[in-house]
């Protein structure tokens, strides 16, 4: 049978449309499959369906993140919030700052994006370093980062301490110190109490062995070791702060126990205060002294080792007896200042040392600090002092406004 032209262009017509259509199926199917495989993904993950659907209305990008990262708590109440829905970043903020509202986070974030982002990436920070230095940047902070066009190869090695000052950042580089040394010296003068604490610090998490804490390095007034207990050990007959932390505990159990066996008797005159505990001392020195003397006798509330549960005070059972007036003077006080580093506890303020410690003479008071340190400070012939010069803060700080 002949084929006229006409049929011929008409079947060569559809046969065309079928050729485009097919792929354009397969295309539209394609994306389909796309976009319920990143719904699938995220079920999976154990978003529910209206979670599904927020993130789904992200850009891929952001998408594509939701996808290889942890599943986020809180998204549908985030999104109760107007905001520009930058959740994950909400998250994380809230997990460094967990008693802050979610609107001041949402807030936060929000203008870190419209104002700060941009820019902080043309001065070459990366986005996950800009993640963590909001554990402790303000936004403030980071305006000052971009006012004096800061760039991340400058500060990058001072931004990594712990402590660094953002606005103090143009003095650590002019200095030419090394970033640890510019940061504590220009920042922290004060760790050397020849310096007048001009601020307060608040340690945040004061669990570390070596913490410093004196003044203008305090802790929480309610804060309480979690692990305290009751050394096997004499006590003299009037102490009421019987307990250490675990550790400091039973490495004060071991030196007493190789003291006893110099036929040494050591015994516990004050260790584990509270915050009010300490504050009743203060005020009682206070009232006794002049406030210069007092300050060097008695620490600050907050700022005891004793309620770190790290400080003790110890004895001998000849002071206890009456046959000496003062630890300082016995065989046991000879014996442990040579002997204490061994089981992790530092003299902890030096008669000579007195004006870096900014605590007056007190051949009584040990601290604990882990064997290791205690080791390093005692071979050095330093105090807790020069080692946080040398080593660095052991936790974050937070500014504690004046009132
Ligand atoms: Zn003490």
């Amino acid at each position: 049978m002949k084929v006229s032209k006409r049929q011929y262009y008409q079947t060569q017509k559809k046969f065309s449309k079928t050729l485009i259509i097919i792929p354009i199926l397969i295309l539209c199917f394609c994306i389909l499959i796309f976009f319920q495989w990143n719904r699938i993904q995220l079920a999976i993950k154990g978003y529910n369906f209206a979670e599904q659907g927020m993130i789904l209305s992200l850009d891929d990008k952001i998408i594509q993140d939701y996808l290889t990262n942890e599943k986020i708590e809180n998204l549908e109440s985030w999104n109760q919030y107007n905001n520009d829905k930058h959740y994950q970043e909400y998250s994380i903020y809230q997990q460094y700052h967990p008693a802050m509202k979610q609107q001041e986070i949402i807030q936060y974030i929000d203008t870190f994006y419209s104002n700060y982002y941009e820019k902080l990436i043309a001065l070459h920070y990366p986005f996950e370093n800009l993640l963590k230095y909001m554990q402790t940047a303000s936004l403030n902070d980071f305006d000052y980062l971009i006012q004096q066009k800061l760039d991340y190869q400058q500060t990058e090695a001072y931004l990594s301490i712990q402590g660094c000052i953002y606005t103090d950042l143009k003095k650590y580089i002019e200095s030419s110190k090394e970033p640890l040394e510019a940061v504590l010296s220009i920042s922290y003068p004060f760790i050397d109490s020849h310096y007048k604490a001009t601020q307060n610090y608040l340690i945040v998490d004061p669990n570390s062995y070596a913490t410093l804490i004196k003044k203008g390095f305090q802790i929480a007034s309610d804060y309480v070791p979690k692990d305290l207990v009751t050394p096997n050990i004499p006590f003299s007959p009037d102490c009421d702060n019987k307990q250490l932390r675990k550790a400091a505990s039973d490495a004060l159990e071991q030196m007493y126990q190789a003291a006893l066996k110099k036929d040494l008797h050591l015994a516990i005159n004050s260790a584990y205060r509270t915050y009010q505990q300490q504050k009743a001392i203060y005020d009682e020195y206070h009232q006794k002294y002049d406030e210069v003397t007092a300050n060097g006798l008695v620490a600050i509330p907050g700022s005891s080792e004793h309620q770190l549960g790290l400080g003790v005070d110890l004895t001998s059972q000849s002071v206890i007896d009456g046959k000496w007036r003062f630890f300082g003077d016995t065989p046991e006080y000879q014996w442990v200042v040579k002997n204490a580093y061994q089981y992790g506890f530092i003299l902890r303020y030096p008669s000579s040392q007195s004006a870096l410690t900014g605590t007056a003479n007190e051949p009584w008071h040990f601290r604990y600090v882990g064997k290791d340190i205690a080791k390093i400070i005692y071979e050095n012939n330093w105090t807790l002092e020069d080692y946080t010069m040398h080593y660095g803060f052991t936790g974050q700080l937070e500014k504690i406004k004046k009132d």
